[in-house]
């Protein structure tokens, strides 16, 4: 069986273990104490599959909304999403975490952080966000070049190298072997 993970570590994981898409998630989340539907359902069945378990996906959802709404506008609107993902409401099915093709082929409107940042992002904000990360110059170009030609995984696989410092060229079809990968080497 798969280790449970602590929300408490989310901000340190979503820096070293997390791809782009979740990692921006993650942050939008902080920043802004809500996501839209799809970026609670992309980043809600994520964090499922890294080994959040249901409580505490429910305590970590509550945490950021309840800043900004009451308690029970959050357990009316919101706390049956998180059930849900975790096929405890519903069909009861259980959703798997979503490919990276099934996120490229997302349709992402104004104001929405889902998707795939590669595919997504305006290349503006693409570049800003990783030279905001400490990414160096040469780096971001490359990333934004891989991404400009269309080959989104590959300039996710790029980021992969950068972050761990490595040259291995992984290629990347999930967010969650994104973060098991990226967990093995960090073991
Ligand atoms: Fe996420 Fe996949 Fe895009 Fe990487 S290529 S940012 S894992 S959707």
């Amino acid at each position: 069986t798969k280790a449970m993970v602590p929300i408490e570590s989310l901000d340190s994981l979503s820096i070293k273990s997390f791809p782009l898409c979740m990692r921006q998630l993650h942050e939008q989340l902080r920043l802004s104490h809500h996501l839209k539907h799809g970026g609670r359902l992309q980043y809600g069945l994520f964090l499922k599959g890294i080994g959040v378990t249901l409580e505490d996906s429910l305590r970590f959802w509550r945490e950021e909304f309840t800043k900004i709404m009451d308690l029970e506008k959050f357990e009316k609107q919101y706390s049956y999403n998180v059930r849900y993902n975790y096929g405890k409401e519903g069909s009861k099915r259980n959703y798997s975490p979503f490919s990276c093709l099934r996120i490229i082929n997302e349709t992402v409107g104004p104001g929405d952080c889902h998707g795939c940042p590669y595919r997504h992002c305006d290349v503006n904000n693409l570049k800003n966000r990783l030279s905001g990360y400490g990414i160096d110059q040469q780096a971001v170009h490359e990333i934004i070049d891989i991404t400009k030609k269309g080959h989104f995984q590959v300039a996710c696989s790029k980021y992969f190298d950068i972050i761990h410092n490595l040259d291995i060229g992984l290629g990347i079809n999930h967010p969650n072997q994104y973060f098991e990968e990226s967990q093995k080497l960090s073991k």
